[in-house]
Parts: structure tokens; sequence; C-alpha cells
């Protein structure tokens, strides 16, 4: 196939995006010139850096579709070549999954939203394209009528829908579990270059699979995800700065009393930095709690303003914005917020981010246990090499277990759907020295201690051991999935060095 360099700058829809903009460091190092083989454009020998900036590669092609048509010819492309492809959209995952040298796609341009439909059952659902943002969708459906939202999802507004469903993120929603069991049909083109729809009643564990790929069984091209209407109620959005003591003083009582909370709230958050005061070692003995109740209440508009100077005052930088106090807010208002500094969307604090999710026991002991002992550590951690390690934190949210089988926490057990599991994220400044050693010895401790799974886009590929430990505890699901996989990727196309080690099918 022949291809035409024909242009010599980034039509204007490649620029960075609003949120790359501000940054020092572009996700795409926009600057060869482009071509084009059969109407897509790409770029070669470009070098691309994830948001964080702690991941590079320089693709032999960078790709940027349009349209599905378009997603075909990059298939056929990597066929004719011998090439692997894989998908990125906003950057935002620190694990390798989008990493190749081969043909990389920006599937940022294809970010058609159909308008939603309401089904027999009364459920309303809308149809996407992978490279929709967080923020997109959730206008596009506010000015719906009826206005219409996400019932949870991930905390930034800047993340696009193909890293959110291949990897299987989450919100802070007790029972929405992961956005991807919000999912009731996904279509992807395969190796072959076919449109492959899933679905529950198609081949539910097809379906199963595609709706947590992990991108391996090839370009996602839209998805069908369940809405809420807007009007079915609202989020009472309480945050408090609660002494450590009153949850975690050890014992079951800390453990029940978090438990009651958790069951009672829609969602449930817990964030805590080490120190009393920014540039002093003082312990910090309060953490930070975000609690969202549903309501019928109406909305209001700007209420925090009047909690604006009233204690406590958070002078950590990241978290200025943090206001104790009440409001009622429209869904998807209160799902998200910024732990980057101030501004909108991700700021400006390049994070780094390892995130592990295990089942707790019916009274919260082990999470109080384990919590208790990660405090300990990071304040260790951070105050051991003093500034250099200041900005660490610590986040956790709440949810019942995912039914789809290649979630961090989705359970085996039937029965034990109803499981509660914890999220905890261990986060540092980008620079911290340490911190990626740090975050995986602590991973590693989880991962014996309490059979925790790491998040697949964050920090895990660097935790000792980690292999050997995901391919024995996935063994199952990673045969399902290497089963679904054989049937539309026999050529490994769209296997990279982050997922060869555990796919490969070996006697271990
Ligand atoms: C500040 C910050 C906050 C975050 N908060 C949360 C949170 O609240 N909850 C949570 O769960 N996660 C969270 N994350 C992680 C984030 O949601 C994931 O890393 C997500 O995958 C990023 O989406 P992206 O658009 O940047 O995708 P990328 O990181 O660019 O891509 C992620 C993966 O998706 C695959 N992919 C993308 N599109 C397609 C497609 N069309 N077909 C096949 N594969 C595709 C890529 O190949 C890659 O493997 C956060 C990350 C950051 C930086």
């Amino acid at each position: 196939m022949t291809t035409d360099p024909v242009l010599d700058t980034p039509p204007a829809s490649l620029k960075p995006t609003a949120a790359s903009a501000v940054e020092e460091e572009p996700t795409f190092m926009l600057g060869s010139p482009m071509a084009i083989v059969d109407g897509v454009s790409f770029s070669s020998g470009d070098n691309w850096t994830n948001w964080a900036n702690t991941l590079s590669a320089t693709p032999e092609r960078l790709f940027y579709p349009n349209t599905l048509e378009d997603l075909q010819v990059i298939i056929r492309e990597a066929t004719e070549n011998k090439k692997k492809v894989r998908c990125v959209g906003n950057g935002h995952s620190w694990s390798g999954t989008a990493v190749t040298q081969d043909y990389m796609v920006s599937i940022n341009n294809m970010s058609k939203i159909d308008m939603p439909v309401k089904g027999e059952d009364g459920g309303w659902t809308v149809t996407i394209e992978m490279g929709v943002e967080v923020k997109e969708l959730d206008e596009f459906l506010r000015k719906h009528d009826p206005p219409l939202a996400l019932a949870s999802n991930v905390m930034p507004t800047d993340i696009r829908y193909g890293g959110i469903l291949t990897m299987g993120c989450h919100g802070a929603g007790l029972d929405s579990r992961s956005v991807s069991d919000t999912l009731t049909e996904i279509t992807i083109v395969n190796a072959y270059g076919e449109l492959h729809i899933y679905s529950e009643a198609d081949d539910s564990e097809a379906f199963n699979i595609a709706c947590i790929n992990l991108g391996l069984l090839g370009i996602v091209y839209n998805a069908t995800l369940k809405l809420t209407p807007m009007s079915q109620y609202r989020l009472r959005a309480i945050d408090s700065y609660e002494p450590l003591a009153s949850y975690f003083q050890g014992g079951s009582e800390g453990g029940l009393k978090l438990k009651e909370l958790v069951l009672s709230n829609d969602s449930t958050e817990i964030l805590y930095w080490p120190h009393d005061k920014f540039l002093q070692t003082d312990k910090n003995k309060h953490f930070w709690l975000k609690q969202w109740k549903r309501t019928q209440d109406p909305a209001e508009s700007h209420v925090l303003e009047k909690y604006k100077d009233q204690a406590p005052t958070v002078d950590h930088p990241a978290f200025a914005a943090f206001k104790v106090g009440e409001v009622v807010k429209e869904i998807p208002d209160t799902l998200h917020f910024d732990v980057t500094g101030e501004g909108e969307g991700t700021g400006e604090t390049k994070l780094f981010d390892a995130s592990a999710a295990f089942k707790l026991l019916p009274d919260f002991s082990n999470f109080v246990e384990c919590f208790n002992e990660l405090l300990e550590k990071n304040y260790e951690f951070s105050t051991s090499q003093f500034p250099e390690r200041i900005m660490t934190c610590l986040e956790v949210r709440f949810v019942r277990a995912s039914r789809k089988l290649m979630s961090f926490f989705y359970d085996a057990q039937a029965d034990e759907e109803e499981a509660v599991y914890c999220v905890i994220n261990v986060l540092g400044a980008r620079d911290t020295p340490g911190f990626v050693e740090y975050s995986q010895d602590v991973l590693a401790g989880w991962i014996d201690k309490y059979n925790a799974k790491p998040h697949w886009a964050k920090l895990w590929e660097q935790i000792p051991g980690v292999i050997p430990s995901l391919r024995r505890e996935y063994k199952d699901r990673l045969a399902v999935l290497n089963r679904v996989r054989k049937t539309q990727d026999p050529f490994d196309m769209f296997v990279n060095d982050t997922w060869r080690p555990l796919l490969e099918e070996r006697k271990d």
C-alpha cells in the first residue's frame, strides 16, 4: 500500500486538547510530517509520552482515524506489514498497556455520541465512540430531554471511554461496580478487520470478556452504556475532616462503624495526606471523608461559598480547594473533583498512582488493619527524605464486586457478588524519589496478605513477583480471555509487552 506525505502540520483536531495544552509536556509530540494511507492520517517516528510523562514510545506509525472504515484500513496495514497495534486515548495510564513501537492508534477523533434510547423496560442507554471524553458525555446527557447521567464514573473529566472501558475503571459508587458493568453492548474491530458486536444475549461469556478486554480483542469502535435519569435523585455531598482515631483505632469497632457508613451511602471516599501542615513533618491525625447520599432535594448552587473561610483550612496545595460542608448537586457534578492542584480536570501536578483492590471481611477489620499499616508506611516514606517526598497521598473507594471476569475486583463466587471491595490508591507526585519501589512493595504486601489485585491501568508491572501471582490468581479467567481472544486475534496483533507475559500459554 502506498502512502502520501501530504500534510506538514497536524490538522487542528489533532492539536493537544485543552487539558494537555496547559501541560509543559504535551502527550503527543507532534512534529514530523503527516502522511495519509487510504484517507487515514498518521505520523512516523514521533515521540509519544503518557500524561504523567513516565512512559514514552516512538511508534513506527501513530494513526489518527476518524471513522470505522479508517480502523479497518489500519488493521489491513498492520496485517500486510506484520505490525502490532495498540490504541491510546489521553494517556492517563501508568502501566505500559498503550505502549508499542509498531502502530499506535489515537482514538481521540472518534467521539460520536448517538441519541440516547429508551428501552422497553423504561431504562435509558447511550451508544458512544471510544474517543468521547467524560466531560463531553456529561454535557451531552445533561442537555438531553430528559437529562441523563452515568450513575458513577472516574474522578477526572478528561479521560476517554476507550481507556475507561477496556481497563475496567471505576468511580466511588458502591452499587455501580465498574463503568464496564453498565455496558449492554460493545463493538470491536478484530484482527481480521471484521466488526464483532458483543452482547449478553448473543454470547454471555464473550460479552463478559469484551466488557473489560484490556485492548486485546481489537480496536473498540463503540459501546452502549446504561444511564440514570437525573430526575431520579440528586446527591448530597458531605465533606468532613475526621479524627483518624474515630475509625482507625483498631479492633472491629472502627471497621463496623465504617461499614455502616459505607452501606448507608451512595458513595464514600477517603483521602489522607501524611502531614498536618504543608512543609512541616507533624503527622496528620485527621483524614478527609467524602460521602454522597441520594436525595430528592433540589440541587443548590454555590453553597460551598458559605464554608469558604471555615476551619479547617487545608494548606496542602493539592487539596486547597477542599471545604468542609454539605451541598446538594446533580449526579455528574458530584462525581468529579481534582486532587492534582487548582484548576479544571486534571490540574498541573503530575502523579504516580499504584492502586489495588481486595475483598473486605464482614466487619471491615482487614481494611482498618491495612490502612493503619499504610498510614505508618506512608508517613515513614514521606518523612524519611523530607521535603523531596512531601507530595504523597492515599485515597480509598468502596465498591461492590464487579461481574466482569477481568475486573481487578471481580468475585469468583456468584453468591459473594454483594461483597464490598476497597480500592486503595497510593499516590505521589511524579518526581517523588523512590516512589515506584515504595508503592510496588506496598502492593506486593497486600497481594500476599489480602489477595489484592492491582488496577490494570496504574503502576503494577514493577511489583516484585507480580506475573506468577497474577497468572495463578487469574488462571481460569485468563483461559477464558485467551479462548475468546484466539477467535478474534489468532496472530497476537494486539498483544504488547505489558500483556504477553500474562497471556503466554505455559505450564505454571
Ligand atoms: C489524574 C488521574 C485520575 C484518575 N482517576 C481514576 C479513577 O477515578 N478511576 C479509575 O478507575 N481510574 C482512574 N485513572 C486511571 C484512568 O482512568 C485510566 O488510566 C484510563 O485508562 C485512562 O484513559 P485514557 O483515555 O487516558 O486512556 P489511555 O491511558 O490512553 O489508554 C488506556 C488503555 O486503553 C486502551 N484503549 C483506549 N481506547 C481503546 C480502543 N478504542 N480500543 C482498544 N483499546 C483502547 C489503550 O490501548 C490502553 O491500553 C486516573 C488517571 C489519572 C491520570
